[in-house]
């Protein structure tokens, strides 16, 4: 049976006027700041914030907040390019952009209200704030509606206890947007999403993760310890977390994809390139079928993913659900990443396997995509309780 997916009858293929400003952008910042840098920033688990800042005044860390706001007041195309273009480059950027966009300013662009969205957005817009976003546990990652970080009221406050894990900019980060228990576990409105900035007593960071891959991106432990926080910084009403963060999450599944797309494409034009450049029995390897047809293989990939990211994000931009679609585009488009990623450290043969080209790294940022923001496997049961509705 077909797929109920939306039309794409108003898809344009054509790249906007936007999207090449934002592709020249990003390729000469990333030229000058991101490539001299980014080996040391990976070795060395160095999260860039002055990299950050800089992005701000590019516009890049407010792509979808209105200029109202202090953004860039793009749409979803406008992003997916930003993200896919930088992660081209450097995956642990991508996804720190990526995660400060779509999770902590999304969740405060799409169900915030006034007052706290003209208090926190230019902040966040501008890059003077780093966002973070809370939602996994050290005990609940896939089943984050099961949480057990607990907020009791108290007059006018509530009072937090508990601890989030895995959580980008958790030492760093300005601000974050933290969902937590406020009535009975099974019940999904019994979660609630505060705003909490970084000096609130009892809010504090933890331990930072070591990792495989996305190492300039940080990752680390939040710890509530009675934190004590005004009602005012509710988003939303009581109760209504869970279903916030469900929505947050549909659009950064299309974040994650683009993520995954930028890093396929980087470790195929880099495989590309150098297939054509090594010789080996006295002629270019792309000669070889081995190569050539993996090469086909890697070239097709990523056409694909680019396809379901882009029209994921079309749905988006027309304010259409993306459930299904933001499932399917990141459930592709990390697959083929990793795929992409170890053909093109394949191609590279022994110097692929070293630290003085990219490909490795290609390799070891590509495989966060099929966790992230839901697991390939979180996606499959998104995408089969739609197919099979
Ligand atoms: C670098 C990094 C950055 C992150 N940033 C953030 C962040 O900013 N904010 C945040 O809230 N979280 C963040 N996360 C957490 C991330 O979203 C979780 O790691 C992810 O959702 C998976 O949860 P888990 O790690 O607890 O794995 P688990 O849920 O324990 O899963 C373990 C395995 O079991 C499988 N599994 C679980 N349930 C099912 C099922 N029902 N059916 C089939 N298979 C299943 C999973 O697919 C996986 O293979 C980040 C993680 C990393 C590594």
């Amino acid at each position: 049976m077909a797929v109920a997916i939306e039309s794409t009858e108003y898809m344009s293929f054509d790249i906007s006027e936007n999207q090449k400003m934002i592709t020249d952008m990003i390729r000469d910042f990333a030229e000058a700041e991101i490539k001299p840098n980014m080996m040391e920033w990976d070795e060395a688990q160095i999260f860039p914030v002055p990299l950050f800042r800089k992005m701000g005044d590019l516009g890049l860390m407010g792509v979808l907040v209105p200029e109202v706001y202090g953004g860039s007041g793009f749409g979803y195309a406008e992003y997916v390019t930003a993200i896919s273009e930088i992660a081209k480059v450097d995956g642990s950027i991508g996804l720190s952009v990526a995660a400060h966009n779509s999770l902590c300013t999304g969740h405060i662009l799409q169900f915030a209200n006034e007052a706290q969205k003209q208090k926190y957005l230019p902040k966040l817009a501008s890059g003077q704030w780093i966002g973070a976003w809370g939602l996994t546990e050290p005990n609940t990652g896939s089943d984050a509606g099961n949480m057990r970080t607990v907020a009791k009221q108290e007059g006018d406050y509530y009072i937090i206890n508990g601890a989030k894990n895995f959580i980008t900019h958790g030492k760093s980060g300005d601000v974050a947007v933290v969902i937590v228990r406020t009535g009975v576990v099974g019940d999904s409105h019994g979660m609630t999403a505060f705003i909490i900035e970084k000096g609130t007593p009892g809010f504090s960071a933890g331990k930072k993760e070591n990792k495989l891959g996305m190492r300039a991106s940080e990752t680390a432990e939040l710890i509530f310890t009675d934190c004590k926080v005004h009602k005012d910084q509710i988003i939303g009403e009581v109760g209504d977390g869970f279903v916030q963060s469900l929505k947050v999450l549909d659009g950064g599944r299309i974040s994650i994809a683009a993520l995954s797309l930028g890093i396929a494409q980087g470790a195929y034009e880099a495989a590309l390139l150098y297939s054509k450049e090594r010789h080996q029995f006295n002629k270019p390897i792309s000669s070889f079928q081995g190569i050539s047809f993996k090469l086909a293989d890697m070239a097709t990939k990523v056409e694909a993913a680019r396809l379901l990211t882009f029209r994921a994000a079309d749905l988006k931009n027309r304010g259409k659900s993306v459930n299904l679609e933001s499932a399917m585009a990141k459930l592709y488009a990390s697959e083929i990443a990793v795929e992409v990623a170890n053909d093109a450290v394949q191609i590279f043969g022994g110097y692929g396997y070293t630290k003085d080209f990219p490909v490795e790294k290609f390799y070891r940022d590509a495989k966060l995509c099929t966790i992230g923001e839901g697991t390939s496997e979180i996606q499959k049961l998104v995408i089969s309780r739609a197919v099979l509705k």
